[in-house]
């Protein structure tokens, strides 16, 4: 086993499904003592209970990241005990539209997770890692933050934003020891893409899924422990040269669809 997060602890957002589970119980393998913050309580304790079957340690929150109180909050108990060495921002939800599809409403609700989950979190642990002189952020961006993907305005809004506060703290806090980057996954075969298949494709769902596959160059979605594996060598002090960077991995969807 590969100990790189020994004495490390790593708050996980979103920690109950696809990405954010696999990088709960990888991080977890890896030594890391594992927070995960979920609106979904049920999932995260069973990433809770792999991670712990495995011999890991683990925490759970039920927490709804777009609601700044309830994130002060649960950061604040966990600060009493421990120092939270690296935080990754991984919660998102999805919406399929062009503008004219996207009402208020789909807008406020990709924004208030997507963008304002991200901020309320390194808005909560900055000035903690700070103290500590030390830290590492990483968040989930995507293809959509840099390339137009057809009908996806305003995750498209969410994902471009959280590159663009990635390079904001990283620029801002490269003093105070802490380094802050993001990840651009391509299609990633995890529940948010099964879901969001079943609910906008119930018809034509396999074809749709075949479709998505092709998307990139190499012919097929990502997987879970792909992104993980990228994740978890930017959280760790091989590292340590990398900050205010964005990374694709996505198959060569930007540079390769030509
Ligand atoms: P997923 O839907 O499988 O899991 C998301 C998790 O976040 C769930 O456990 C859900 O309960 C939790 N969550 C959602 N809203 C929350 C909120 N308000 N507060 C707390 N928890 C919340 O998603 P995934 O595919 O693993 O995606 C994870 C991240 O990666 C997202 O930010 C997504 O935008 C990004 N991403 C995914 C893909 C992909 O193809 N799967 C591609 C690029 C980027």
């Amino acid at each position: 086993m590969n100990n790189r997060f020994e004495h490390k602890v790593a708050l996980v957002t979103g920690g109950g499904s696809g990405i954010g589970q696999n990088t709960a119980v990888k991080f977890a393998a890896e030594g890391a003592y594992v927070i995960i913050l979920d609106m979904d309580i049920n999932s995260a304790n069973q990433t809770k209970s792999t991670i712990e079957a495995a011999g890991g340690q683990a925490e759970v929150f039920e927490c709804n990241v777009a609601k700044q109180q309830q994130v002060n909050d649960i950061v604040d108990t966990i600060s009493k005990d421990r120092e939270i060495d690296i935080l990754i921002n991984n919660a998102g939800i999805a919406h399929v539209g062009n503008i004219e599809g996207t009402t208020e409403e789909d807008l406020d609700r990709v924004y208030n997770v997507n963008v304002k989950g991200c901020y309320n979190l390194m808005h909560a642990v900055v000035a903690k890692m700070k103290a500590n002189k030390s830290g590492v952020i990483l968040n989930l961006a995507s293809i959509a933050s840099s390339v137009g993907i057809e009908d996806r305005f305003a995750y498209s809004m969410s994902k471009g934003a959280v590159l663009t506060m990635t390079y904001s703290v990283a620029r801002d806090y490269i003093e105070h020891g802490i380094r802050c980057n993001c990840i651009a996954p391509g299609r990633v075969h995890t529940p948010f893409v099964d879901n969001f298949l079943d609910k906008n494709y119930p018809e034509n769902r396999d074809e749709m899924f075949d479709k998505l596959s092709k998307s990139q160059p190499i012919g097929r979605m990502g997987k879970v422990d792909e992104i993980a594996a990228l994740i978890s060598y930017l959280c760790s002090d091989e590292a340590a040269f990398i900050t205010g960077s964005n990374f694709p991995i996505d198959g060569g969807f930007v540079t390769l669809n030509n």
